[in-house]
């Protein structure tokens, strides 16, 4: 299987992870959160198709411009068959691999969600855990709620590197206009 559902893509972001990056937003959670900010991306049937190898074209295009990639939605390893290629391609291509999940890592380790194990082997840095409206995010860059945990599996990616150092800001928020006009958001959902 190498066809992806994903619910949108950021060539070269700054917002999801350290450095340049090209995110994947996958399509599909069945975690459902309460107060999640990306709803629309619950549905594993919606979003769009797209060929593992078409994805690594794309990310060919900006890859002078970017150090790594990061893997979000919707939940990552709901389709970890497929994702795991894409990641090890990305590998492959000497950039680094970071992953936002609802699961905890115990429980991918464990493999209890089918072909965890294999994702979780081309992962540097994941950050784990069920989103928790009621425990905001205060001190570290780009996880949701206070719970998350940083794992930094490789080393390739600097510990800490999440960390926010006095005087900076507290969150970054990017907005992209496509050809088309459309405007998107990414980094932090709402003001
Ligand atoms: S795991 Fe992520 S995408 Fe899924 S409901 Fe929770 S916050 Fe939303």
């Amino acid at each position: 299987m190498t066809t992806l559902r994903i619910a949108a893509i950021a060539d070269v972001t700054e917002a999801e992870g350290p450095g340049s990056r090209f995110a994947v937003w996958v399509q599909g959670c069945s975690i459902r959160c309460p107060g999640c900010c990306n709803p629309h991306m619950f549905d594993p049937s919606g979003g769009t198709a797209v060929e593992v190898e078409e994805l690594l074209a794309r990310l060919d295009r900006v890859r002078g411009r970017v150090e790594g990639v990061t893997l979000l939605g919707g939940e990552p390893f709901e389709q970890a068959a497929v994702l795991t290629p894409f990641a090890r391609g990305a590998r492959e291509r000497g950039l680094t691999v970071a992953a936002f999940t609802g699961h905890r890592l115990e429980d991918l380790r464990a493999d209890r969600i089918p072909g965890s194990g294999e994702l979780l082997a081309e992962i540097d840095l994941l950050v784990d855990g069920a989103y928790q409206a009621g425990r905001p995010e205060t001190e570290r860059r780009w996880s949701g709620s206070a719970n998350q945990r940083f794992h930094f599996l490789t080393g390739r990616i600097s510990l800490g590197v999440e960390n926010l150092h006095p005087g900076e800001p507290e969150r970054t928020v990017e907005l992209r206009i496509a050809p088309d006009g459309a405007l998107t958001r990414s980094g932090w959902p709402e003001p």
